[in-house]
């Protein structure tokens, strides 16, 4: 029978709250501030890997915490090296984050939500629906494994490491954890992952887009957008009926970029829906004069989901389109589809 873990996690808390921590232990405040460099920075996750505590400290430590309770439960590699952990929570709960490497970097997609309750019908995720939120803990346990899965403990990426929050779940269902993630991740005295390397991406919640353009430490922005009218959104993206198509396209005219930034919007491509020539000239309308980017992504066809991967023809002419219209577009090529990590396909089912 599975044992529900109660032990206090350590990683998810900030700086500020180790210190705390510390303190509750009748530690001096320097104490917390090791252990915050050597979970984020040193990224160990095994107490008796902090040596620069004493011993008897870290068997107190191990009494009463632990660095986190998120474990591997099944790596699936890839022929094209990608890898896909299924990752097992606390309280025995799944989610799934990849590992994508690429000539000149590599990116990990984490998730963000156990499920996902948005219902999307061109993603396996919809079909768990939501089972809970993650914490920041949680989150940011995602990069740390597989950091230290990949490349060892603490061995940092040679060309960097991109993260997209585009796993399980909608992040601005999510905000505050995804938000404390992001911050972790970003921290200078810890993973030191620039935020510019990170992607937030949404299925469109305008009012949180709002907000997002006003933190301080702020990743990029991604929209999931898949459609170009309203009723075709809906079909696809079903809190398209409450966040319509033109209030999301006037919240991302509104955003505030910065220097060099561009909106990125996804669109998956479903053969027969949503990929004509006509939709092509639609987005290529509905994005005039914003700075913006569009990746088209293949559709990764599963038994349980009701569309067809377009042909890469019509991808080709679509993209065509958009960028005689001066939309910079890309393909997506897909990765880890014979290990289904492909954009869409996760569901933690072994
Ligand atoms: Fe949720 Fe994203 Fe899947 Fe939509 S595409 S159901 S937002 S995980």
């Amino acid at each position: 029978m599975l044992q529900l873990r109660r032990m206090e996690a350590l990683l998810g808390k900030t700086e500020v709250e180790l210190i705390e921590f510390a303190r509750t232990l009748g530690e001096a405040p320097f104490r917390g501030k090791q252990l915050y460099k050597a979970i984020y920075q040193g990224r160990r996750l095994c107490f008796d890997d902090i040596t620069e505590l004493s011993k008897p400290l870290r068997e107190r430590l191990k009494a009463v915490a632990e660095i986190t309770a998120t474990r591997i439960a099944k790596v699936f590699y890839s022929n094209d090296g990608t890898r896909r952990y299924l990752l097992q929570l606390g309280d025995g709960k799944e989610v799934e984050a990849v590992y994508i490497p690429e000539m000149r970097r590599d990116t990990i997609c984490i998730s963000c939500q156990v499920g996902c309750s948005v219902g999307c019908t061109f993603c396996m995720t919809a079909q768990l629906g939501l089972v809970r939120n993650m914490t920041a803990g949680e989150i940011v346990s995602q990069v740390v494994i597989v950091l230290n899965e990949v490349y060892g403990a603490g061995v940092s990426p040679p060309h960097g490491v991109n993260l997209v929050y585009m796993g399980m779940g909608e992040s601005f269902l999510n905000y505050q954890e995804v938000m404390k993630s992001v911050r972790l991740l970003a921290d200078d005295k810890g993973l030191s992952i620039s935020p510019k390397r990170i992607t937030v991406s949404t299925a469109g919640l305008t009012p949180r887009i709002a907000d997002f353009a006003r933190e301080e430490i702020r990743p990029r922005l991604a929209i999931s957008l898949a459609a170009t009218t309203q009723a075709e959104r809906t079909t696809l993206i079903p809190i398209n009926r409450k966040f319509t198509l033109d209030e999301l396209i006037a919240a991302c005219r509104d955003y505030p970029l910065s220097e060099r930034e561009k909106l990125t919007f996804e669109y998956v491509c479903l053969d027969g829906i949503n990929d004509s020539d006509e939709d092509a000239g639609r987005l290529a309308r509905l994005l005039k004069g914003m700075r913006a980017k569009v990746n088209l992504i293949p559709h990764n066809p599963a038994p349980e989901l009701p569309y067809r991967a377009s042909p890469m023809e019509r991808i080709l002419s679509f993209q065509r389109i958009l960028v005689d219209a001066g939309v910079p577009t890309f393909i997506r090529r897909p990765r880890g589809q014979d290990i289904s990590a492909a954009c869409g396909q996760l569901a933690a089912r072994r």
